[in-house]
């Protein structure tokens, strides 16, 4: 996918999740965006599977957490165990809910949110992006 746009605001090298939620964050502030993604397509490498409460809240902001919790697991609990103890320590994200908006992890795949990013973009104005451009300096 290519969307072309005049070179002008802010140019990103790489549509990665930092790529594209600083393209994300600069068009919902007005700033026009092109990003220049050194790859054809969007990586397809699970990566990421942790999403913690500031990065749900943070994307709730880019009106993006709803999309990316519905393709993932929700885990209210996290927990550290060994193989000769057992549970070691058990943490409730309960004790931060008057914190954050989300007070749970999600598992999910990093592929999944660069995907949601972009679909949310690509209509924007000011947005624009090409694939299999690697920015050299
Ligand atoms: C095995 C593994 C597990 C991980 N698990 C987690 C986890 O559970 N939770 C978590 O939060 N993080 C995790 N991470 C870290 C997370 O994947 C990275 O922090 C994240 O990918 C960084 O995003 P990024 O957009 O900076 O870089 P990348 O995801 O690497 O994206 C960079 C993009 O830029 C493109 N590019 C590179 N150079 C150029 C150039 N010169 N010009 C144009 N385009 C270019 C690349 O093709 C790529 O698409 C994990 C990483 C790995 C490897």
């Amino acid at each position: 996918m290519t969307k072309k746009a005049p070179y002008k605001g802010v140019l990103i090298a790489g549509a990665g999740p930092v790529g594209l939620v600083a393209a994300a964050d600069l068009v919902q502030r007005g700033i026009p965006v092109t990003v220049l993604e050194a790859s054809t397509a969007l990586s397809e490498e699970s990566r990421a599977s942790t999403f913690h409460p500031p990065t749900l809240d943070m994307l709730d902001s880019l009106d993006s957490a709803e999309d990316l919790i519905a393709t993932g697991l929700v885990a209210p609990k996290f927990q550290f165990r060994s193989k000769r103890h057992g549970v070691i320590a058990e943490f409730d994200f309960g004790a931060i809910a008057d914190r954050t908006q989300h007070p749970y992890r999600v598992q999910s795949e990093q592929f999944k949110l660069t995907r949601i990013l972009l679909a949310k973009l690509v209509d924007r104005p000011g947005f624009g992006i090409e694939f299999g451009k690697r920015v050299d300096g």
